[in-house]
């Protein structure tokens, strides 16, 4: 009998501490864990529940699971879960156990707490559920972390979305990931259209590279490329940064040949000023040592002189009107003044070197031609500048026109050549200071004619152009705004 009673002690004592075992087990457990009873009901925590929901054991003891775990949304309703309606727990109890799905968990202050549930339904022999094993893992921190690096990724992406240089996202195949706006720009389309593409271009973070771009217009862009290592979408990727250098390329371009034509102006202008300087100095040593007796070839040598000392003043006066324009110290005064006379002084000047060259000089200008406001000595120069070039750039025995008329509300003057025209290329750069075009180098000039008439017409208002074609000769038109001095002079 005393044995009964000892080995019933025993086993006693062997169930309890079993029990303090498991008990100690639950307390020490980090992760909340919650029994709950067949109908739903809360009827065991461990202390980290508690710590984690704020309760005391004896509060949530008891009490329905909603009350702790969060409705989740779109939940389909079943009459015969109701208990369990809208906490997941009837999704737990058809599939008998889940695990690591994400729940909410509902703190006594009302906090919403992310976790990571695992839950069993425990069943006896014959399949009755005689509870439900729950645990929960806090996951708040990763949440947090994970939400920051969704927003961040959505920052960069914002950032990226209005930045003006344009940037492609690169991943390790080297297929375009995004691009921005600026890039769909860059390369003539649209920027969803690069996405998925093979970006085409060796990447390497940290270079800095230029690239050509022949745009989907077939026009080439220039970018210069920088490129750096970003995570996109959880994936190493590269970010390059394509900056629209064309612009600048194409000024830096300019300023070069701009450079070029400089220099080739200064060796050009020193030859042109040079040449009548010694034919100047040439005759005038002759006549000055007696060597030309002879008044007749004298008075020849003289007239070379004084011919030769005009051109060079008026390579002077270019020079000093080019210079006036770059700082911007150009003026015009205008007076009211006959154009007519202007013009027909003009082709009488030219006579005697369109006769050294055989070439008639026709004026075809009406009578009635009004008088505007103009300064006089620069529609003078401009139009020594048309008829020296015409002359110049014609063939002996040619001839050349020059043709004044009233267009609407504007003085249009005309001189036309027969001569050797100007190539299609050559055209657009006429008017460009320093611009000679190449076949007509060896006749000489500064490439400063054009280019200062250009800006005395503009700053009469008016416009100047040309038509030409080669080897059939060259039509220079400019006009002048008849303004209100305009009226018919008799
Ligand atoms: P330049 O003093 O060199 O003549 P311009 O500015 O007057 O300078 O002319 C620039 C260039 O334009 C000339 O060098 C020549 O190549 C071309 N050109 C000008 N007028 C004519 C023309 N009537 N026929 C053919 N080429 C011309």
């Amino acid at each position: 009998m005393k044995a009964k009673v000892t080995e019933h002690k025993k086993l006693r004592d062997e169930i309890i501490s079993a029990q303090e075992y498991a008990g100690n087990i639950i307390r020490s457990m980090t992760e909340s864990l919650i029994v709950l009873s067949p109908e739903g009901n809360i009827e065991t925590v461990n202390a980290a529940t508690c710590a984690l929901l704020g309760y005391e054991e004896k509060e949530i003891i008891g009490q329905p699971v909603g009350k702790i775990v969060a409705e989740e949304e779109e939940e389909e309703e079943e009459e015969e879960e109701v208990l369990f309606k809208g906490s997941g727990i009837e999704d737990l109890i058809k599939k008998g156990s889940i695990r690591n799905v994400e729940k909410t968990y509902l703190s006594k202050d009302g906090t919403k707490i992310p976790v990571l549930f695992s839950g069993s339904v425990m069943r006896d022999d014959d399949g009755k559920i005689q509870g439900i094993v729950c645990l929960a893992q806090d996951i708040t921190e990763r949440k947090r972390a994970e939400e920051a690096l969704q927003s961040s990724e959505a920052n960069l992406r914002r950032v990226i979305t209005k930045n003006a240089d344009g940037i492609i996202i690169v991943d390790q195949d080297g297929v375009v990931r995004f691009a921005n706006p600026a890039a769909g720009s860059l390369f003539g389309r649209k920027e969803e259209e690069l996405t998925g593409e093979v970006f085409g271009f060796p990447i390497e973070a940290g270079e800095k590279t230029e690239l050509d771009i022949v745009r989907k217009d077939r026009e080439t862009a220039i970018a210069e490329m920088r490129v750096a290592e970003t995570k996109w979408e959880g994936e190493t990727t590269y970010l390059a940064s394509l900056r629209d250098i064309t612009e600048r390329k194409r000024v830096e371009e300019e300023l070069r040949e701009l450079d070029r034509m400089k220099s080739e102006f200064i060796s050009s202008i020193s030859h042109e000023l040079r040449t009548p300087l010694h034919s100047i100095k040439g005759f005038t040593k002759l006549i000055l040592q007696g060597k030309v007796p002879d008044p007749g070839i004298q008075k020849e040598f003289l007239t070379t002189i004084d011919k030769q000392s005009e051109h060079l003043g008026r390579l002077i006066d270019s020079l000093l009107d080019m210079s006036r324009l770059e700082s911007g110290r150009f003026q015009i005064q205008k007076q009211r003044l006959s154009i007519k006379d202007i013009i027909h002084e003009t082709v009488e000047s030219f006579y005697s070197l369109a006769s050294e060259k055989d070439t008639v000089i026709d004026e075809d200008i009406p009578a009635t031609l009004p008088e505007i406001e103009a300064d006089g000595e620069r529609v003078r120069q401009v139009m020594i500048n048309l008829l020296s070039n015409a002359v110049k750039f014609s063939n002996d025995g040619s001839s050349v026109t020059v043709k004044g008329e009233v267009n609407g509300s504007e003085l249009l003057v005309q001189v036309i050549d027969r001569g050797i025209g100007i190539p299609e290329e050559a055209m657009q750069h006429l008017f460009e200071r320093f611009y000679r075009a190449k076949d007509t180098m060896a006749r000489g000039g500064a490439g400063l004619g054009l280019y200062i008439s250009k800006q005395i017409i503009e700053a009469h208002g008016g416009r100047i152009w040309v038509r030409s074609k080669v080897g059939e000769g060259s039509t220079f038109s400019f006009t002048l705004p008849l303004g209100q001095a305009g009226g018919s002079r008799e």
